[in-house]
């Protein structure tokens, strides 16, 4: 089924991007013709062209509200992040499927169901990575396709590594939850000692996936309880297929390429990069300014992972390309527990490490670079609260870059409650050779098929 509109929505996005580049002016080009001219930084990503990389960004949680949010308090609303300089944009609906009826959808998916969506082009239900929803069926991944025709592999973190939005690229489990050895009480079908892949720590390594970098220690450092490596920790069996192991930013710096590289830089999640008052019902707290540079130095920030896993997978790749895999995942994280400026943090962060991609690809133009989420969520941007007129739920006043006052609203769950994913589409954007693929309405499952494309296998 999706293929079918898979061919469709080449068909009209192609057509769509011509319609917009025939306004522009620009020096013409040969190869076309004489009728459609445009700039030369733009035949590439309208007519095709070669892609030798692709780096997919993925903010967790990173709806166009948190963009905004993002943008307003860092360089003021009438400023614009390096996520906003990306040359095509579309947006993407995000739904998943009901485990109980996979017929029907279910309008608010989570980042297991999303994942599996972008990852394998199949839709499926709430908590599963990369298997089909009640079915329990594996669904090759795009890292898997990208393995086998020959391609460099790389999947970065802020979250443990084991968490959903990296899981779904390396492995295939039933639950979510089962990240190490030791947590696979929802999944004992797929633990080593019954004959199954394993939790998601050990199926990532059994993926030698060349460059690995984020939190989740804790899942790494687990017994394995069955198979070639049983009585190991996952730590002890990465190193022996072949990976080096570095814990903070001095040894990432250090890491050459002769060996696949774990990086495992804290315990769970990886620390904040900002922090700040969290929201609270009526009145709310603020008017503040954030408190930026919390991350401890030993800590890689996401630009510093993502630099050294581009550095280390071009140079692994040699003439070959590379795919790689980055996610802000404290959007999310932060968005479900009210704090703005955290949030906001996150938010930069993922901004800075899209510009060391971008900077690469001036270098690297056949390197096609998507931005996007995997679903939206809470925070919202509302009129100042007032004794009479106020949401129920717990807001901050943040002072932004304009020297303003912005109120972000959080009002998707009762105030101590963590707050809910919402079930809006998102926005997708992109940069390079193949990047009007994403202009238009496209579905979640469609970025799966626009990499696979643009890696030769489909
Ligand atoms: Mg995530
Ligand atoms: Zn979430």
């Amino acid at each position: 089924m999706f293929l079918l509109e898979q061919r469709k929505f080449f068909f009209t996005t192609t057509v769509a991007a011509i319609i917009l580049a025939l306004g522009t002016t620009s020096t013409g080009n040969a190869d076309y013709p004489k009728f459609l001219k445009f700039p030369k930084f733009h035949n590439q990503p309208l007519f095709g062209g070669r892609v030798k990389n692709v780096i997919l960004f993925i903010g967790d949680g990173m709806g166009d509200s948190e963009i905004t949010i993002a943008r307003n308090y860092s360089v003021g609303a009438a400023g614009r992040l390096t996520i906003d300089t990306l040359p095509f944009t579309g947006e993407y609906t995000t739904y998943s499927l009901q485990e109980k009826n996979p017929k029907l959808p279910d309008y608010v998916t989570d980042s297991a169901a999303s994942g599996t969506g972008w990852a394998t082009g199949n839709k499926t239900s709430n908590g599963r990575i990369s298997t089909t929803a009640g079915t329990d069926k594996d669904l090759k991944t795009i890292l898997e396709l990208a393995k086998e025709r020959g391609y460099k592999t790389g999947d970065v973190t802020t979250a443990e590594l084991t968490d959903a939005t990296p899981a779904v690229l390396l492995s295939h489990v039933s639950d979510r939850s089962c990240q190490g050895p030791q947590d696979t009480a929802n999944c004992p079908q797929d633990k080593k000692s019954a004959g199954g892949p394993g939790s998601i720590a050990e199926q990532s390594i059994d993926h030698n996936v060349d460059v690995l970098l984020g939190g989740g220690k804790q899942r790494y450092s687990q017994t394995i309880d069955g198979g070639q490596f049983a009585g190991k920790s996952v730590i002890d069996a990465a190193k022996a297929q072949g990976y080096q192991i570095v814990t903070n930013a001095a040894q990432l710096q250090a890491a050459q390429p002769a060996s696949r590289l774990l990086g495992l830089f804290s315990p769970g999640n990886m620390s904040l990069e900002w922090g700040g008052q969290p929201a609270i019902p009526y009145p709310g707290s603020g008017p503040q300014r954030c408190l930026e540079n919390q991350r401890p130095a030993d800590e890689p920030s996401l630009a510093e992972m993502t630099s050294k896993a581009i550095s280390l997978l071009e140079q692994k790749a040699d003439r070959g390309g590379f795919f790689l895999q980055v996610e802000g995942a404290s959007i999310d994280k932060r968005d479900h527990a009210g704090n703005p400026c955290e949030q906001i943090g996150e938010t930069v962060a993922l901004d800075r490490a899209v510009k060391v991609a971008l900077e690469y690809a001036k270098q690297h133009p056949d390197t096609l670079i998507i931005v996007t989420a995997d679903h939206a969520h809470t925070s919202q941007i509302i009129p100042p609260p007032t004794a009479t007129d106020h949401s129920p739920g717990k807001y901050s006043t943040l002072i932004t870059a304009d020297q303003a006052e912005m109120t972000v609203n959080y009002a998707t769950n009762l105030p101590d409650n963590s707050q809910e994913h919402t079930g809006t589409q998102v926005r997708i954007a992109a940069h390079g050779p193949q990047g009007a693929n994403v202009v238009g309405v496209l579905d979640q499952t469609d970025l799966f098929h626009i990499i696979a494309r643009a890696i030769g296998a489909e």
